[in-house]
């Protein structure tokens, strides 16, 4: 693939409300090898592959936002690992770590790590996000409706041999990982890894009322205070994680709280999904086709897009997980890219 830029004049891009957007999160694809219970129905609808960019679109489209002062790129999905060559897309984006990327990174529940890390390590991945919501093989299997935990923690093992950074992501969920959550930080933080909890958000249905899925993050941390003694940082990494010190564990913690505590003054990404349709806000419906601008007028399509965009962005989400509350929104964050 071309590692070339775009070159054009880099003035940032940002929204209406003085937002500076240096974050894309870029999707592959919305299919997945797990279920997750928080993510998607049993028997998701996927969308037709004729539909998908294809990775050359998605490294042009990255470049794109490169050149527009885009310093951070997550690959996500779905589970990006799954979608065939998306390593090339990783390799190609890799050029630009250093020159103009900041960070090229990829969020992923682990399963086909291990053959990848080697070669995601190469391409400039320094960082990745893992997905692990429990250290039980029984509940890791009910939660993911029938992942391998012992393929996550190999996958995990591999990336961490081939020296990329790891944090572990855990959704907290009521009643089911909620009893276990500081073993799981204190294993994270026992490989040197860092951990954040997630809230569940209200994207898509999945079967089953989100208010018997919450858990507000705010029980989760008085809960850890009568254990540990939690430092708050001023760390940043970009995201919406309000991190802390574990001073027992020696690790950090973080918190992404999107229904106690709302940070979207603060948010400075977009999210582009597989499909070429780009939102600028998890929590709303309202999409822009980035695919159709592009390929009819290449990147002056594309600095359409980015500019509606930046006049569309909506000030904050607003998620509901009261119960029988409807989904804030109907695609679930697989078909978004989380
Ligand atoms: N498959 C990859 C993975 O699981 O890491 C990447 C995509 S996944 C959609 C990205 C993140 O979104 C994961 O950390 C997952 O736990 C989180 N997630 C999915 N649905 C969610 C929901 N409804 N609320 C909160 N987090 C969610
Ligand atoms: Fe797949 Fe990630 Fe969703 Fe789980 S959270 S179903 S691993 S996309």
């Amino acid at each position: 693939m071309d590692g070339s830029l775009h070159r054009q004049p880099a003035s940032p891009l940002i929204d209406r409300f003085g937002r500076e957007i240096r974050y894309l999160r870029l999707s592959v694809t919305d299919r997945c090898d797990l279920r997750c219970v928080y993510c998607m129905a049993e028997r998701p609808d996927f969308l037709p592959r004729s539909e998908l960019l294809t990775l050359e679109e998605l490294s042009a489209i990255g470049r794109h936002f490169i050149a527009r002062g885009v310093t951070k790129i997550r690959i996500t999905g779905g589970e990006p690992l799954v979608r065939r060559d998306v390593i090339d897309l990783i390799e190609a984006l890799g050029q630009h770590v250093g020159e103009g990327l900041d960070e090229l990174t990829l969020t992923t529940n682990a399963t086909q790590l291990a053959p990848h890390a080697e070669r995601l390590a190469r391409a400039g991945v320094r960082r990745i996000n893992v997905s692990l919501d429990s250290l039980d093989a029984h509940r890791y299997a009910r939660l993911t409706r029938g992942g391998s935990l012992e393929t996550c923690l190999a996958g995990i093992a591999a990336a961490r041999d081939a020296g990329i950074a790891i944090k572990i992501n855990a959704v907290a969920l009521k009643g089911e990982n909620e009893a276990e959550l500081p073993d799981l930080i204190a294993w994270a933080h026992g490989q040197g890894f860092d951990a954040t909890l997630i809230e569940v958000m209200p994207l898509g249905e999945v079967g089953q009322d989100r208010a018997d899925q919450f858990l507000p993050l705010s029980a989760v941390r008085d809960d850890l205070i009568t254990r540990w003694t939690l430092t708050d940082l001023p760390d940043r990494t970009g995201g919406p994680s309000r991190y802390v010190r574990v001073e027992e564990t020696g690790g950090r913690l973080g918190f992404i709280t999107p229904l106690t505590s709302n940070f979207c003054a603060g948010c400075n990404r977009v999210r582009l999904t597989c499909t070429g349709e780009l939102y600028t806000c998890l929590g709303h419906e309202g999409a822009i086709d980035l695919k159709s601008a592009f390929r009819q007028s290449g990147p002056a399509g594309l600095e359409a897009c980015l500019e509606a965009a930046m006049a569309t962005k909506p000030e904050r989400h607003n998620f509901d997980v009261s119960r029988g509350a409807a989904p804030s929104v109907s695609r679930n964050m697989a078909r978004t890219g989380g």
